[in-house]
């Protein structure tokens, strides 16, 4: 299994997710035309995608969705509060999965959901497991659960919000209503709680963590990389720090 991410951040999130049988796409928030230019700068087809996980129903994680599920033909999965949010195409079908389900197949993939808390309707993150190696993401999340940590505990491959630095949130541009939003519970972690959740995680077997949905307002990927390597400084050549514009390498997990 490995993944590549096409973009990270406030303005567009997706991340491609491939094995040796399938390919899946997690997100698509960028406009069709431009995910598939991303998808072509990673060398896939888009054609080829066979599934799409959506994680919630906010802009920078749907925009492109529905019409390239309709173009290409790709399954479109979330929860059933996600899609109760979307005004859904008639000609597109979406599969509800249940985010407390343990293990949903996607051909050599299993997809195991893990709800988060997020000011959306029913927002989920996921991790994968193939041929005995796991890959988890947790963005979009105002605070870290205990089922998260349990869920990615162990993981090969992590990719973890490092939305925001606090002070920088606090001193920065965004009026104070927003701030409240993004430091809440249901907001988005910041550096710190990125830090803290890899703090109670078994990192032993990690082979790449990438630091995702950094803030362009309130985070520098310097502040991102000094917190994670706060936790481990035996970490630094595995950290990628992801960037809203450009497509990150592709992770063997
Ligand atoms: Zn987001
Ligand atoms: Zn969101």
């Amino acid at each position: 299994m490995r993944f590549i991410s096409l973009g990270s951040g406030s303005r567009g999130n997706a991340t491609l997710i491939e094995s040796a049988a399938v390919r899946v796409l997690v997100d698509c928030g960028f406009g069709i035309r431009e995910m598939e230019r991303r998808l072509g700068l990673a060398g896939v087809d888009p054609a080829s995608v066979e599934a799409l996980l959506i994680t919630h129903e906010h802009g920078d994680h749907l925009r492109g969705a529905i019409p390239f599920a309709r173009r290409h033909g790709a399954r479109l999965l979330g929860s059933n509060g996600t899609f109760r949010g979307i005004d859904i195409d008639s000609r597109v079908r979406f599969e509800a999965i249940n985010p407390h389900a343990d293990g949903i197949p996607l051909a050599d993939i299993t997809v195991h959901p893990i709800p988060v808390p997020h000011d959306s309707r029913e927002p989920v993150q996921y991790l994968f497991a193939a041929d005995g190696k796991r890959f988890g993401m947790l963005t979009d999340a105002g605070s870290i659960t205990p089922h998260a940590v349990e869920r990615l505990r162990g993981c090969d491959a992590l990719m973890l919000e490092c939305n925001h630095d606090p002070d920088m949130l606090r001193d920065g541009p965004y009026p104070w209503s927003l701030k409240r939003r993004v430091a809440g519970d249901h907001g988005h972690l910041s550096n710190r709680q990125a830090a803290q959740l890899l703090a109670g995680l078994d990192t032993a077997r990690l082979r790449w963590l990438a630091a995702a949905h950094l803030s362009e307002k309130n985070n520098r990927p310097e502040l991102a990389l000094r917190a994670l390597l706060e936790v481990d400084h035996g970490l630094e050549e595995r950290i990628r720090i992801l960037s809203q514009d450009r497509i990150s390498d592709w992770c063997e997990v």
